[in-house]
């Protein structure tokens, strides 16, 4: 008799099997649809040039691979919080009133674990309101933190953009302290993101409803090309902070897509509180679940983040890689778009493809559209 007997065969996750189903295809001209990773002109994996240089400089002077603190490393941390939160007037008053608990985490999926114990110990009651539809981790994430988890409508698939209305309509009807996790920008997997007057009357509802935003900051940069750019929906919520509105935000931010450090699993999260004191017993207790779950985060990646955010070069060359980032993206959608409308579906209006931004695309082919087999 065997102790683990009785263990049932878990699902494959859908993401990670389809590539091994990709790299199990002998079909010459097969194409990786998976994981959202990126790619150069040849389909290689690319490493950013701001990377390689901080790579070079952290070789010459690393001095030590001791263990980070538990929320991460301090210059880490200032550098994330300068990127994050001192583009605009209404961060840079948070940071200065030391409102902001933020420590690094294991990339954007950890960083949102830790943000999913933290809710699970001090708001267990609220419903994380997700996005339907999203990422099929996020339910996981929550759901195994023992969160519940329910949908607010976000995506028109017959219009093939977002329906604002819905989920206006639908985080309207949420009890306060409800959760609602929204992407920051580069919505995956429909690449369709709120437009700045709806991210006004969202911020409205957020406010009247008493509710709590739970921003995913996966894919910086990769919008407009410019990280800054792609903050200016969290200026605005910081405006409404700072005046009164919102008492609290939740950020998970990810350094895998937008320095191209995937494997190295850095990322960063961010509670806002309502002054230094609550900070810190904010912080205790975030150290406490880090502390039981992975004792300290990794440092070579940390390291990488801090050299290329305090390094004004190398900084500059990072805004460059995202640039070239984004514009290849972008030149792939315009192709897709170009020869789906000449060459293969000319009936129809494949302009949505051209709207969609960061690294999905959703073609809004249905199964029975696709290919016959
Ligand atoms: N959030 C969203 C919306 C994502 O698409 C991803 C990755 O695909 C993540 C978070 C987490 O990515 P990682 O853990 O690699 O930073």
């Amino acid at each position: 008799q065997s102790t683990w007997g009785n263990v049932p065969q878990a699902p494959p996750d859908k993401i990670l099997g389809l590539k091994d189903l990709f790299q199990a295809d002998d079909n010459p001209n097969k194409i990786d649809l998976g994981v959202g990773a990126y790619r150069d002109n040849n389909g290689n994996p690319w490493i950013p040039l701001s990377v390689r240089h901080a790579e070079n400089i952290l070789y010459n002077t690393e001095k030590e691979k001791e263990y980070s603190p538990i929320l991460g490393n301090n210059t880490f941390i200032t550098c994330v919080q300068r990127l994050l939160f001192s583009q605009d007037a209404y961060g840079r008053r948070l940071l200065n009133d030391g409102r902001i608990a933020t420590a690094q985490g294991l990339s954007g999926t950890g960083s949102l674990k830790i943000l999913a114990e933290f809710l699970r110990r001090f708001n267990p009651e609220g419903p994380v309101m997700l996005p339907d539809p999203t990422w099929a981790n996020h339910k996981s994430i929550m759901q195994y933190s023992g969160l519940r988890t329910e949908t607010y409508r976000y995506y028109d698939c017959n219009k093939k953009s977002i329906n604002i209305e819905g989920m206006l309509d639908d985080i309207n009807m949420c009890k306060p302290g409800t959760v609602i996790l929204i992407h920051l920008c580069c919505h995956n997997p429909t690449g369709a993101d709120l437009k700045l007057e709806d991210w006004h009357k969202v911020i409205e509802i957020l406010h009247h409803k008493e509710l709590i935003p739970f921003f995913d900051s996966a894919y910086l940069g990769l919008c407009s090309g410019d990280p800054i750019k792609d903050l200016k929906p969290l200026f605005m919520v910081n405006k409404a902070v700072v005046e009164g509105h919102l008492p609290t935000y939740l950020l998970a931010q990810s350094f895998a897509k937008n320095m191209g450090l995937y494997g190295e699993r850095v990322g960063s999260f961010s509670i806002i509180c309502s002054d230094k004191s609550e900070k810190q017993r904010v912080n205790s207790q975030l150290a406490q679940i880090v502390r039981s779950t992975y004792s300290s985060p990794p440092c070579h990646g940390s390291k990488l983040v801090s050299i290329i955010l305090s390094n004004e070069n190398l900084y500059s060359e990072w805004l460059t890689d995202i640039k070239t980032m984004a514009e290849r993206l972008n030149s792939v959608r315009i192709m897709l778009f170009e020869s789906l409308t000449n060459k293969y579906h000319s009936d129809v209006d494949w302009s949505h493809l051209l709207t969609q931004r960061g690294m999905f695309c959703l073609s809004g082919l249905t199964r029975q559209a696709g290919p016959k087999t």
